[in-house]
């Protein structure tokens, strides 16, 4: 019998957990390695699409999420003062890409995904970085803090601030700003309910969206130069900037504590990598290509990732061609988005609202258009068969307990 193959994963976010579920149903010995001291995720919600939905069926988890989550399409774009400019319809959306749109707060994610690892298989807490990507003749090895370790496949899923990154390819020039900054926050739903919207002003944009469990999760972006922060509080940042928006923004600002939101800068790779692996290392997700969340997608493709190496585990320049034109348009696009939204000059800003308004109004569905070729893809693999626990039931997690914690 051939030896069990042995995969590293070094960083247990989406991306990381997904493919180290995806191997592990595959047969591989996988070991977790991840930095933090447990695997609860920073960054309130994420929305996931139907491509990515797909992607975590292949592993057991699609109908698991699509159960915890709030189904989102309804609703639609709104400006300052509470005029819409265009509405979506969450029917549409099923129809058009086979399923539907979902958010969830991230540890319900990060939860389904550890539940589909054996306990073992994840070290919280330890730090990694490659130290030989190995090639055909001989094993990778990776350095932790307790040692090295030796594996026929190492997945880098470290993220945009990827470390393995610079290791394989040192003279990519890694991340830019991408001009603005973002906040996010989930808190219980402030007062009567409200409908899903993304709201753009000029430079300057709000989404609020009800998540399943009775909260919302609300996000804002602006134009800024990067390494800003509130002279006081980011709470007292956004009233001063969203205090006089339209409904629901006042209830949700005047709900939260200062310390119910988080504010990063957003990056992205502009420069493609020459390729997603170099030896037995192959990276995933942000690690390969980071881009601006303006389409929601980088999630998604870490996911979308994760199930095309598992297919691909034991031929990585497969890998590459797979995954790296696909995800370099998606990037690209998530890009020219950005500059669409993120727009700041008033007279270009109502230029921009007037044709939304007469698009929505004339071809509702054109708005579905941008993500044809992103949101009905398609994993290359039939789902793995789950494997059953001792009760002869597929796992299934228990979202916001223990599982989040585990040490060695
Ligand atoms: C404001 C905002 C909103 C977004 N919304 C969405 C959305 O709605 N939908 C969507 O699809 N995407 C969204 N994204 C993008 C999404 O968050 C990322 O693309 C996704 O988290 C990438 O997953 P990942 O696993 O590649 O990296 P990460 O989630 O960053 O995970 C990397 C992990 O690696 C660990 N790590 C780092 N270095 C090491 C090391 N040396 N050793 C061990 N562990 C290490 C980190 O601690 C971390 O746990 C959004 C991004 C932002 C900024």
């Amino acid at each position: 019998m051939a030896p069990t193959k042995r995969a590293v994963v070094i960083g247990g976010g989406i991306g990381g957990l997904t493919a180290a579920a995806a191997l592990h149903q595959r047969g591989w010995a996988v070991t977790v390695l991840e930095r933090a001291p447990s695997l609860e995720p920073v960054g309130a919600a994420i929305s996931l699409a139907p491509n990515a939905l797909r992607a975590l069926d292949v592993i057991g988890a699609g109908d698991e999420i699509r159960d915890l989550a709030a189904w989102q399409g309804d609703g639609g774009l709104r400006t300052p003062s509470g005029r819409w400019l265009a509405r979506t319809d969450a029917d549409a959306v099923t129809r058009r890409f086979g399923g539907p749109l979902v958010l969830l707060h991230r540890a319900t994610l990060v939860t389904s995904l550890a539940a589909r690892l054996p306990a073992s298989a994840v070290r919280t807490g330890t730090a990694a970085t490659v130290t030989d990507p190995g090639d055909a003749g001989r094993p990778a090895r990776v350095g932790t803090p307790d040692g090295e370790l030796e594996a026929e496949l190492v997945v880098a899923a470290d993220g945009i601030r990827s470390a393995v990154r610079g290791v394989l390819f040192p003279g990519h020039p890694g991340t830019v700003y991408s001009g603005f900054t973002t906040w996010r926050l989930v808190i219980p739903v402030p007062g009567a309910h409200f409908a899903s919207h993304e709201t753009w002003g000029p430079g300057r944009i709000w989404g609020s969206h009800p998540l399943k469990d009775g909260r919302v999760y609300a996000y804002a972006a602006a134009v800024t130069p990067a390494g800003g922060r509130a002279p006081d509080d980011e709470r007292a940042e956004l009233l001063r900037r969203y205090g006089d928006w339209h409904a629901p923004l006042p209830a949700i600002l005047a709900a939260a504590r200062p310390d119910d939101v988080l504010r990063h800068d957003v990056h992205h790779i502009a420069e493609p990598l020459p390729a997603h692996h170099r030896g037995r290392v192959a990276l995933v997700g942000d690690a390969a290509h980071a881009m601006p969340p303006t389409l929601g997608q980088g999630g998604n493709q870490a996911v979308e990732d994760a199930v095309v190496l598992a297919h691909h585990a034991d031929d990585l320049a497969a890998y590459t061609a797979a995954r790296l034109p696909r995800t370099t348009a998606i990037a690209r696009q998530a890009v020219r988005v950005a500059r669409l939204n993120m727009m700041t000059g008033r007279a270009a800003v109502a230029v921009r609202n007037t044709a939304l308004a007469a698009v929505s109004k004339a071809a509702p569905l054109l708005f579905l258009k941008g993500f044809e070729g992103i949101a009905d893809w398609r994993p290359p693999q039939a789902p793995y068969a789950a494997p059953k626990t001792p009760d002869g039931n597929h796992p299934r997690s228990t979202p916001r307990e223990g599982r989040l914690h585990r040490t060695r």
